[in-house]
């Protein structure tokens, strides 16, 4: 069975690369009936957080990308990982050195001078050393011969072991290192598949050359090419949100931002859509790209609007909703809320545009843009204004066409022309100049709310 995992380590939000990789993870597995893991590799107890590790579940929840069984603590399989660090010595594939920092980086400083790679020497290699405090233990690694493998994604890379110093497998306090325990869970975690960054992939070697010294097959491998910003650097802070919450907070769906992870280093053709049940049956690591993903926010945008115009005004509304009570409106019955989502459905690209252009519903009496007011609310325009509210409240319920006859009786009547004659009324109900249908509006306000936006434009005189 196909297992893959995903394994964040909680020193930061889940960010966008990060999420990218989960989603291939899980796509894989789902695609095969696998399994999916989650592990939060917090061993690095001075830079892990809790809220980071508690920020990341949520991320992927939200995103919809359910794992398997209980989230895996690194921190908690300590005792295996020093386990295996004894099976190693005492096989002889690890041995303790006593090198202390001030030696290594003395080590370092020569090799630098000699013309070689900063590295440790191997000093200790041989001595027979025992455990003594703040020793480390170190991966007895080979001194010849290749650690090769098929990338799931890059295609053949291999690397010399003389080039491999010897890693640290338990740190002087005791520690395992990441090296160690990713290899030790991966491999009694029965992981089959690790698709991950491709900053990893100096670490890769090393770990193929552990699971080899374990007895053990290595597991396969995949490096996901690196995503940069617009101008062709790695993404990061400075090109705006990163972290997959802030995207959600700004008001993207998450199938929009699956959607645009997805295509990030993955085609199917020309198809730009996708929903995750399809990318399931669709996606292989084999129309993964191998060079960087470039980060584009208007593709991102689009698909937002695009999911947004195919979400259920109910659904549209209960999305919406969080951000209009945050601005502190009251809550209107859900159809109201329902009806408001649909005007403005097609209106934005995310929720909090939506919301942006759906609050005037919301107001008790929405403010009057002065520029508008100045220009629609002239002594004619009152009267205009009055006059189609008089119709409109008189012939209430009106049904879409018997409003469309009416503006047109109207603006025949006045002899102005019909865009001009709905100005006054969408300005008095909005507060605005420009927004969604006036019917529309009409309709959801109702005749109480119409009349007091009515009465208090007819109100309005120029300061
Ligand atoms: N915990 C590592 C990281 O967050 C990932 C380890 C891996 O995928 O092998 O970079």
């Amino acid at each position: 069975m196909m297992i893959t995992r995903f394994a964040p380590s909680p020193t930061g939000h889940l960010h966008i690369g990060g999420a990218r990789t989960a989603l291939f993870n899980y796509l894989l597995a789902r695609g095969q009936g696998g399994r999916f893991i989650l592990r939060i590799e917090d061993t690095d107890v001075q830079r892990s957080e809790e809220a980071y590790a508690a920020g990341i579940l949520e991320a992927m929840t939200w995103l919809g990308l359910s794992w398997d069984g209980e989230p895996v603590r690194q921190s908690a399989r300590t005792g295996l990982h020093r386990e295996f660090v004894q099976r190693l010595l005492s096989e002889g594939a690890a041995y303790w050195c006593s090198c202390r920092p001030e030696d290594l980086e003395a080590q370092r400083k020569k090799a630098l001078a000699e013309g070689g790679k900063p590295r440790y020497d191997g000093r200790c290699r041989e001595l027979g050393l025992g455990p003594a405090p703040g020793s480390v233990v170190r991966f007895k690694g080979p001194q010849s011969g290749q650690a090769a493998w098929q990338d799931q994604i890059k295609g053949p890379i291999s690397f010399d072991c003389q080039e491999l110093d010897d890693l640290v497998l338990l740190r002087g306090d005791g520690q395992p290192t990441y090296n160690l325990a990713v290899v030790v869970d991966d491999l009694t975690m029965g992981v089959t598949h690790i698709i991950r960054g491709d900053d990893h992939v100096n670490n890769t070697p090393r770990q193929i050359l552990l699971y080899r010294a374990l007895g053990a097959e290595p597991p396969l491998f995949g490096h996901v090419p690196m995503i940069l910003g617009k101008d062709k650097t790695r993404l990061s802070k400075r090109h705006g949100a990163t972290s997959v919450l802030a995207y959600r907070d700004l008001g993207y769906l998450p199938q929009a931002l699956v959607n645009y992870l997805v295509r990030l280093g993955w085609a199917h053709g020309d198809q730009e859509v996708f929903r995750l049940q399809e990318l399931i049956e669709k996606f292989s690591l084999k129309h993964v790209g191998k060079s960087a993903a470039v980060f584009n926010d208007d593709k991102l945008n689009w698909l937002n609007a695009h999911y947004l115009k195919q979400t259920p005004p109910q659904e549209l509304a209960a999305l919406m909703w969080p951000l209009l009570a945050a601005r502190g409106h009251a809550k209107p019955s859900d159809a109201f809320l329902a009806q408001a989502a649909a005007a403005v459905r097609e209106r934005g690209k995310t929720l909090t545009e939506l919301a942006d252009k759906a609050e005037f519903f919301f107001e008790d009496l929405p403010a009057l843009d002065p520029q508008g007011a100045a220009r629609l609310l002239t002594d004619d325009g009152r009267e205009l204004l009055d006059d189609f509210g008089r119709r409109l409240l008189a012939a209430w319920p009106a049904e879409r066409g018997d409003f469309d006859e009416l503006l047109k009786a109207l603006a025949q009547d006045r002899g102005v022309k019909i865009g001009q004659a709905a100005q006054p009324l969408r300005l008095a109900l909005t507060g605005q100049t420009a927004s969604p249908g006036l019917f529309e509006i009409v309709e959801t306000l109702g005749p109480e709310k119409v009349q007091r936006r009515l009465a208090a434009a007819l109100a309005w005189r120029p300061a």
